[in-house]
């Protein structure tokens, strides 16, 4: 959150009673509307990235997000086909404009692990894509001549997907998280938690929860992040209700006449974006309605400020930029 500005009545400007100043009004409020423009004109890049066992839904979720409301006027999306195997780390990104502001919206899918006889260090490819995208930012930030508006391909939260099993988390989820949540906002997610029953599903988020902090796993909305009272207790009410249940699916069902994604099951049909039948919208909303700016500034002033002094120093300083790469950029 912003902080207050700190500086002393002008002198000369101080009140003149009533309230008003000697010089009237002089329009400092306006910032928020020219900020708004150039927000409007540059539009921005947000990018989720998808992590979990194999089977867990993940690349369905992918489509649910493309065909739910946060994109469903793009066009361009909507063939049907049966999801293959995902077996590499695959971005997909998508346009959306909405009251004139564009976001560029990437969904990272990444293969599901767990698969293999070995699966130690299976974070690695996942922690190496997410640095990479750290070190292309960085070598765009120390060029001489800076690009205006670096484009920005980091992992502003990671879903890391847990199988509902009801019982507890793997050795292998919990290794997992706490690997990627040193370098990227980690958000558990229950997959498929139509296969629960609600008394199943509160049960085992409650589970999650207090392994989670068992095993000292920092997720987002990281605690120590809280910006004041206020954050704290919204941000309270969201780990509260962590981690969100969802469901996935790209099929539409015919629902009260109206079209809606859904899964078919015994009892009926579990509408994807119903919050009575499961927590994506829930999820989908704190995402992108509540906390898509504080996912951007965190993982820009906590996660790439580490990356960046660890490679700084490591460096001894800034990294050199080659003569060839200097010219080229000046032309
Ligand atoms: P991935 O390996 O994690 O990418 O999983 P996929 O998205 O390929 O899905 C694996 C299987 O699970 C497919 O048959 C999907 O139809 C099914 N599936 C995906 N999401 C859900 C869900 O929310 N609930 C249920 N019951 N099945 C799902
Ligand atoms: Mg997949």
């Amino acid at each position: 959150a912003c902080g207050g500005v700190g500086v002393d009545r002008v002198p000369g400007l101080g009140h003149s009673g009533g309230g008003s100043t000697l010089l009237g009004y002089i329009g400092i409020d306006t910032i928020i509307e020219q900020m708004r423009k150039k927000t409007m004109k540059a539009g921005f890049d947000f990018n989720i990235m998808i992590v979990g066992h194999s089977g867990l839904g993940k690349s369905t979720l992918v489509n649910t997000l493309f065909k739910s409301q946060v994109s469903r006027w793009s066009s361009g999306w909507g063939s049907e086909h049966k999801i293959p195997k995902t077996v590499e780390i695959k971005a997909v990104s998508h346009v959306i404009e909405e009251g004139g502001v564009k976001m560029k919206l990437t969904v990272i899918d990444t293969p599901g692990f767990g698969d293999q006889i070995n699966n130690e260090n299976c974070w690695d490819p996942i922690s190496k894509y997410i640095n990479e995208q750290y070190e292309k930012f960085l070598k765009e930030e120390v060029n001489i001549a800076r690009k205006k508006r670096i484009p920005d391909t980091r992992v502003h939260c990671c879903l890391y997907f847990i199988s509902p099993t009801g019982h507890s988390l793997r050795q292998l989820d919990i290794e997992f998280m706490k690997h990627l949540s040193r370098v990227v906002n980690i958000i558990p997610v229950i997959a498929k938690s139509d296969t629960m029953t609600p008394d199943e599903k509160n049960e085992f988020k409650h589970r999650v929860r207090k392994e989670l902090e068992t095993h000292g796993i920092e997720y987002y909305p990281q605690n120590e992040f809280d910006d004041d009272m206020e954050d704290k207790n919204e941000n309270d009410k969201i780990r509260e209700a962590m981690p969100f249940a969802v469901v996935g699916s790209d099929k539409e069902f015919q629902v009260n006449g109206k079209r809606v994604l859904g899964r078919k099951t015994a009892w009926g049909v579990v509408e994807v974006e119903n919050p009575n039948h499961c927590e994506f919208a829930l999820l989908r909303d704190f995402l992108i309605r509540s906390h898509l700016q504080d996912l951007k500034e965190v993982t820009h002033n906590i996660h790439y400020e580490t990356y960046r002094a660890r490679r700084l120093n490591d460096n001894g300083g800034l990294h050199p930029i080659s003569h060839h790469c200097m010219l080229w950029r000046t032309l």
